[in-house]
């Protein structure tokens, strides 16, 4: 499939968006900031052999899952998502039916969301397929909840179930698996309405998406604000996945990435469900430094960040 039928594709359809003054079309795109408010911008890649697997995703899911990390990423700032921009360099063996898929997947994605495909780049690559997304979000002036601003004393909350991704990738290395066992993995939905919720209130003192697992994006929340963090064990939600469904695992729960869920601390009080997602409490921010496990018998230990590398080595 040639460049331009392709993009001609997908100008067909994306749809405009209320930021989106000029979309796909023209040498760059005209986005409306709204008034008062800052941009947001993230990027994310998502590769062949890293990020998925051809044998093992459906092309829907890629598309799905990579407009979600950098709709994951504005959630993590209580943004809203504005426009998302898609970059993609395809091999030419790779059949136009796969890139037709990856799209849908993509595009249902960004309609749920209501975020217009404002633009992107499209070129041939040496080997596979890899696609970066752009997202554009915005927030009103100074609101934005960064990684910076936990203090302690304030209480650390997840929404979610942690691990439920990671089992997937487990579960597929031993071979088949049924999408709709492992939810969380095959179709996350990023947590753009909680996140939101939060930054109007102004609850959250620090905030992050779970990309790379609890232990990794907690310490990166430590690490900007200052701070060290106690985690009980057994307050940490953990997916349950499969079926006959069972619980993952504490170390997939602690350790396994891109569940996109949202990790903040907070001074306040915070509701058991936010816009219909459970939100627990796992522990608290400590003065530090380092971060530290409570045992279910109280024996303490310490938590070394050890997230989730994706396929990293394997071939
Ligand atoms: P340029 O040569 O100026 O970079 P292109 O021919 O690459 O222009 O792109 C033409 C238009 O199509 C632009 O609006 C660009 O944003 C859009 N576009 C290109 N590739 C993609 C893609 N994969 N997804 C969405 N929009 C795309
Ligand atoms: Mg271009």
């Amino acid at each position: 499939m040639g460049e331009k039928s392709l993009i001609e594709r997908v100008r067909r359809r994306a749809r405009d968006g209320a930021a989106v003054v000029t979309g796909i079309g023209d040498d760059c795109a005209v986005l409306r900031v709204p008034a008062g408010h800052q941009l947001l911008v993230t990027t994310d890649f998502t590769l062949e052999n890293v990020h998925f697997r051809r044998e093992w995703h459906p092309p829907e899911v890629v598309g799905w899952r990579c407009l979600t990390r950098g709709l994951s990423d504005i959630a993590a700032m209580g943004g809203e998502p504005r426009a998302a921009f898609l970059s993609m360099a395809l091999e030419r063996v790779i059949p136009q039916k796969w890139v037709n898929r990856f799209l849908a997947g993509l595009l249902e994605a960004a309609e749920e969301f209501r975020v217009p495909l404002a633009g992107g780049d499209t070129a041939q690559s040496a080997g596979g397929i890899q696609a970066d997304i752009v997202l554009v979000g915005s927030v009103p002036k100074g609101t934005a909840v960064l990684r910076s601003g936990a203090r302690p004393g304030d209480g650390i909350y997840v929404t979610g179930e942690l691990g439920g991704s990671a089992a997937a990738i487990a579960r597929l290395r031993e071979g088949r698996v049924r999408a709709a066992d492992y939810e969380r993995h095959f179709h996350p939905v990023a947590r753009v309405e909680v996140g939101r919720w939060l930054r109007r209130r102004g609850l959250a003192s620090a905030m992050i998406d779970v990309s790379d697992g609890l232990s990794t994006d907690l310490e990166h929340i430590c690490e900007e604000s200052g701070v060290g963090a106690e985690i009980e064990v057994a307050a940490i939600p953990r997916a349950r996945v499969g079926r006959p469904a069972r619980q993952v695992g504490f170390d997939l729960a602690l350790h396994g990435g891109e569940d996109y869920e949202l990790l903040f601390a907070s001074a306040r009080k915070i509701p058991a469900k936010l816009a219909g997602v459970r939100v627990t409490r796992i522990g608290r921010i400590a003065r530090g430094p380092g971060m530290v496990l409570i045992e279910a018998g109280g024996r303490r230990r310490r938590l070394l960040a050890r997230g989730w590398e994706h396929f990293k080595g394997d071939s």
